[in-house]
């Protein structure tokens, strides 16, 4: 399958759809997801576009490798999280739901179980707060 510009995480790149924005560079956007797992869910999303893993170019691959690392030890910091999940699903049956390549970091703390996958909505005020604070600690 090839890759569709209508998707929504290319929609937020061009600024048609607000999110809560963590950091941003020529070559990825970080923003908070919306439907979190755990308090702070926070996605890396490579600005070239591509599909997912299996279509994506090399160098977009290792130039974004760094900032997932980054925003990997922000979130941990600014959450306090015990642990820090990294997952990334390729095609419909493997989980996938947007067809823009990311990649989720998904704090992890201990005793508490993870939400369902893109399950319910959180606080925008929280969303924001959590932004601002992931963001003062890079
Ligand atoms: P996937 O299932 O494709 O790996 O993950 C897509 C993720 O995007 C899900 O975790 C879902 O909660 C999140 N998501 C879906 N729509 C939106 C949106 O409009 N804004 C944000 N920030 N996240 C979204």
């Amino acid at each position: 399958m090839s890759y569709d510009s209508s998707n929504i995480f290319a929609r937020i790149l061009r600024g048609e759809i607000p999110a809560h924005r963590v950091y941003e560079d020529e070559t990825a956007l970080v923003m908070m997801d919306i439907f979190p797992q755990s308090r702070g869910h926070t996605l890396v999303i490579p600005k070239a576009p591509s599909r997912n893993l299996l279509d994506a170019d090399p160098a977009a691959l290792s130039a974004v490798m760094p900032l997932v690392q980054r925003i990997a030890n922000a979130l941990k910091a600014a959450t306090g999280a015990d642990g820090i999940r990294l997952a990334q699903f390729n095609e419909a049956p493997a989980g996938q739901t947007v067809f823009h390549l990311h990649f989720h970091l998904i704090p992890v703390y201990e005793g508490m179980a993870l939400a369902p996958h893109a399950g319910g909505k959180a606080d925008d005020a929280e969303l924001a707060e959590l932004a601002k604070a992931i963001a003062a600690a890079l």
